[in-house]
């Protein structure tokens, strides 16, 4: 491999992903656009567009937006759902991250953008244990560029589903496998090449940004990741690939 953090056992690399995002809550969002050329803003919009409508939308629906960090997820939901239908009960969202200090930006940006505070909870915990949720809350669990930072995915999948209704929905946004061969190459170039460089020169910190390309290097393919999610309890699971399958949405239900 490339870089330096392959052989990170299970604390180590708790403890390494805490880090990164102290380190990076500051400029986490610019950096998001910097390293996407603002395409994570299209990718967020679709993946919100995809869940309000039957889960969420017109009945004032609960989500928890889970790794929710500087709420660029909740806050779409919040408002998306308040254009397309006003009239209706608002949607309440909860943002859960581990990191108190990317849940802080996001309340900051929250009062920013006027978003009401009826409408959303920031709450710290632990995607692989959420105990502070009782079983059959929630009528959505999103999570976007997330799990792949998770130590036991197969721990946050079925916490997922234990704190979902019936009938509630699953939808992970995550960096994936790209098949095309010749896309393959030029992402693969600009992954090990340009983004640790980027991140020296706008975050001063090269190393968060290695983890980050190894880390989506190393996350299960759309099919196997699909896999861990029915195995988690889900049904009707599927996933559909964004810009070549750099990213991928897996969603499912729980019947
Ligand atoms: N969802 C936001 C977005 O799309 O902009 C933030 C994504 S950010 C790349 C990943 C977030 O996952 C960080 O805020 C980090 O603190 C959080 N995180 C990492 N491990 C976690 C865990 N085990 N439980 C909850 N959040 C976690």
């Amino acid at each position: 491999t490339h870089f330096g953090f392959k052989n990170v056992d299970v604390a180590d690399k708790e403890e390494l992903v805490g880090k990164v995002f102290h380190s990076v809550a500051e400029q986490y969002d610019v950096m998001n656009d910097l390293m996407s050329g603002t395409l994570h803003r299209v990718w967020k919009d679709d993946f919100v567009k995809t869940l309000l409508p039957l889960s969420v939308a017109g009945h004032g629906g609960k989500t928890i937006d889970v790794a929710g960090g500087t709420g660029d997820i909740a806050f779409r939901i919040v408002q998306q759902s308040g254009a397309m239908s006003p009239s209706e009960p608002p949607v309440h969202v909860t943002v859960c991250d581990i990191n108190s200090s990317m849940l802080k930006v996001g309340e900051k940006r929250a009062q920013k953008l006027g978003l009401p505070a009826s409408q959303l909870d920031f709450v710290q915990g632990n995607a692989e244990s959420l105990p502070q949720f009782e079983d059959n809350t929630f009528d959505a669990y999103t999570i976007a560029f997330g799990i792949r930072n998770v130590t036991h995915i197969d721990k946050a999948l079925e916490e997922a589903h234990r704190i979902l209704k019936p009938g509630g929905r699953f939808m992970c946004l995550e960096f994936s496998h790209v098949a095309n061969p010749v896309i393959k190459t030029i992402y693969e170039q600009y992954s090990f090449h340009v983004i640790p460089v980027v991140g020296q020169l706008v975050a001063n910190d090269r190393d968060s940004y290695q983890y980050l390309v190894e880390s989506i290097r190393k996350f299960p393919t759309q099919r196997k990741f699909e896999r861990m999610i029915r195995d988690a309890g889900f049904s009707n699971v599927s996933h559909v690939d964004y810009t070549a399958g750099i990213v991928a949405v897996h969603t499912g239900f729980k019947l």
